[in-house]
């Protein structure tokens, strides 16, 4: 497995694949790897016979308040986890590869970006979407596979990339959770002893309102609920628990149509989202 780290050197990569009549797959990560992340790897193996997995802990996502410097990093140990999980190829670029002095451009997803994590976090879209598709106009694959585990963001990248076709099938893959039911996340590592313990109930929150909307109880009657089991558990603020159209990320007022139970709330300083299908 070789690392690259600048763009023209994976262009330089991904022509010698096409020559070679490979079709390619990306799958874009901050590092800090889990099991949740290289399950993605094996889902591009699946559809690609090469694989790109990216490394770069992305300024423009995080709010100057948030956690941009102390992001979990472990570039050595993170390359040998993508070798194991069968990654052909590293692009792990510095921040002035990705944006260089006079980067100007940002991509902003309307509507779909504004509700939910948008309203409480209105910086991370723009940086996700600018970053994802600069990553897929660099590597230019047939396939990209990001996490139901953010599942909004996987909705903003679906929508950027029919809005300005860009040539690529994105594929979302399964949420990887912990054996308590806690769903995979380099952030788990802020979670203390305690908080670890109750930081399951969010799952098992979200999957009780997924079956109660399922046998007819009206979704908007969930939050309050929610809330209280949450705080209840050692939770503190809850920025959002919402029954979703699983496609517009719209309201809904019955389960007729696939639909999203999505959730953040916050454990001690950490702030943990999750969400499962109705
Ligand atoms: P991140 O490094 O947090 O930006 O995540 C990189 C990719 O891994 C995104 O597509 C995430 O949705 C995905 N991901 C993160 N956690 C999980 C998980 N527990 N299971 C599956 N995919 C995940």
């Amino acid at each position: 497995m070789d690392i690259v780290r600048t763009i023209d050197e994976l262009r330089v990569r991904v022509k010698d694949w096409r020559k070679l009549g490979n079709s390619v797959g990306l799958v874009p990560t901050m590092g800090g790897l889990h099991d949740g992340h290289l399950s993605l790897v094996t889902a591009s193996n699946a559809r690609a016979d090469k694989t790109i997995a990216t490394l770069f802990v992305n300024p423009s996502q995080f709010a100057p308040h948030e956690d941009f410097a102390t992001y979990p990093r472990d570039e050595i140990g993170d390359l040998r986890k993508f070798e194991d999980a069968g990654a052909n190829l590293i692009f792990a670029p510095s921040v002035a590869e990705i944006y260089p002095d006079g980067h100007s451009t940002k991509i902003e997803v309307q509507g779909i970006s504004q509700v939910l994590e948008g309203e409480f976090r209105p910086h991370f879209f723009g940086g996700v979407a600018t970053v994802v598709a600069k990553l897929l106009l660099q590597a230019l694959p047939d396939v990209a596979v990001f996490g139901d585990k953010d599942y909004q963001q996987l909705c903003v990248i679906k929508s950027m990339v029919r809005d300005l076709n860009i040539p690529v099938e994105i594929v979302g893959a399964p949420t990887i959770r912990e054996t308590d039911g806690l769903a995979m996340s380099s952030r788990n590592k802020y979670l203390s002893a305690s908080e670890r313990k109750s930081a399951a109930t969010l799952y098992q929150i979200l999957t009780k309102i997924a079956e109660n909307v399922r046998s007819g109880h009206p979704p908007a009657n969930q939050r309050q609920w929610a809330e209280s089991e949450l705080t209840k558990a050692g939770f503190g603020a809850v920025d959002y628990v919402a029954v979703r159209d699983a496609e517009t990320l719209e309201p809904v007022s019955d389960a007729s149509r696939p639909a999203r139970v999505l959730a953040a709330a916050w454990l001690g300083s950490t702030r943990l989202i999750d969400n499962v299908a109705v």
